[in-house]
């Protein structure tokens, strides 16, 4: 074991990748000498796969996370005019994929305590040109998915849930991307499941969407060069597919791991003691919790991230400004204040290491160095 003072990285993906390195190369040369690296039945075979994992009756391998958004709001005919609900406080493709189609983000604050959209805010957003709601299922842990159906139901409002931080995470009764029209998903290499470049996956158990959504996958094309309908190229490499094939299997244990990781840190904090506004640790309403990110809030964040970066220990701010101050979306006219919690999570929240192969002496280490640095 290391000593203690080494550094430690946010993410580290050698040793995950290192345990499955020979897998990964019979992988390789399987698709070598298949011949097919687009598509195909590596693909295929994933797809069922991964479905069986998440329970959903049909998955698709895209080209990325954000493809998969995109996917799903081209699926439900989302465009110029369209309303959009979400939460402003997310990695951008949420809002970049609305606003690409011509469509409109419209923004429901978050929840202080879990970060994801407060469901119960969201029916006021609702007009006769909302066309989806978004969700986004933080750091690995989902929404309010009860609620958030009921109202969809009674709205007739589709959901597209946006699960890329959350594939394998539950809520009381459903899978991440499973409660809704649409589940998107990502295998971008430091989400749960990474592939080895990007990939993607869109979930569906509705046959008539799912039967469109592999259409616009290739281009709307059928049969091959008559095209119905105007798609994109968002397909998953077979290579991809092939190495998510040998992750897939170990994807429960590596969360074990997570939330074992997790669960030392809740209790080395806690007997640490400090006041609530210096060191809050995250909420698990969920047991289905899969922890892609470990976040902490502090009053004194930006100190703390200066502070363990001088010690050589990796943390980031998963994310300082929210969809509703960024530049790009000046256009929406919103202003800073209109979602105070969100706004106040992007002052405050930090990531700390939370992978699968941390260990836990490095984790004593990370904890440590925290609590050192707050008590002053
Ligand atoms: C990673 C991520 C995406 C995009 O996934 P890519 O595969 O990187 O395109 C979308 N939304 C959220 C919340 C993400 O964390």
């Amino acid at each position: 074991m290391s000593p203690t003072n080494d550094p430690v990285a946010l993410l580290d993906l050698a040793p995950q990748n290192a345990s499955v390195a020979a897998e990964l190369r019979a992988a390789f040369d399987r698709v070598l000498q298949s011949g097919a690296f687009i598509l195909g039945s590596e693909v295929e075979t994933f797809e069922a796969e991964v479905a069986r994992y998440i329970g959903v009756k049909h998955a698709f391998g895209i080209s990325s996370g954000t493809d998969a958004i995109l996917l799903a709001l081209m699926a439900l005919d989302v465009g110029p005019g369209d309303e959009v609900i979400m939460p402003p406080f997310t990695f951008f493709a949420t809002g970049g994929c609305v606003a690409r189609l011509g469509a409109k983000p419209v923004f429901v604050d978050i929840e202080p305590r879990t970060f994801n959209i407060d469901v119960s805010r969201i029916e006021e957003k609702i007009s006769a040109r909302t066309k989806a709601i978004m969700p986004v299922h933080l750091y690995g842990q989902t929404c309010d998915l009860e609620a958030l159906r009921e109202l969809g139901a009674r709205r007739g409002v589709p959901i597209i849930e946006d699960a890329a931080q959350s594939l394998g995470a539950r809520s009381k009764q459903f899978a991440a991307g499973s409660a809704g029209a649409f589940g998107c998903y990502s295998f971008f290499p430091s989400k749960n499941l990474g592939a080895l470049g990007d990939g993607g996956l869109l979930s569906t158990n509705d046959d008539a969407l799912a039967k469109k959504a592999k259409l616009l996958r290739a281009h709307g094309a059928e049969p091959k060069y008559y095209h119905a309908l105007i798609g994109g190229n968002f397909r998953l490499d077979a290579l991809q597919a092939a190495f998510l094939r040998v992750k897939l299997p170990h994807l429960d244990s590596w969360t074990a791991a997570r939330r074992g990781n997790a669960a030392l840190y809740d209790q080395l904090f806690a007997e640490a003691s400090l006041p609530l506004e210096l060191l809050r640790t995250p909420q698990r309403v969920y047991e289905g919790h899969v922890y892609n990110q470990y976040i902490i809030r502090s009053s004194r964040r930006d100190e703390l991230a200066k502070h363990l970066r001088a010690q050589g220990i990796g943390c980031e701010v998963y994310y300082p400004v929210p969809l509703h101050l960024q530049q790009c979306f000046a256009y929406l006219g919103e202003k800073a204040g209109a979602y105070p919690q969100a706004e106040s999570a992007c002052q405050q929240v930090l990531a700390l290491p939370i992978y699968a192969e941390l260990g836990h002496e490095r984790l004593r280490h990370v904890a440590q160095t925290v609590v050192e640095l707050l008590r002053r």
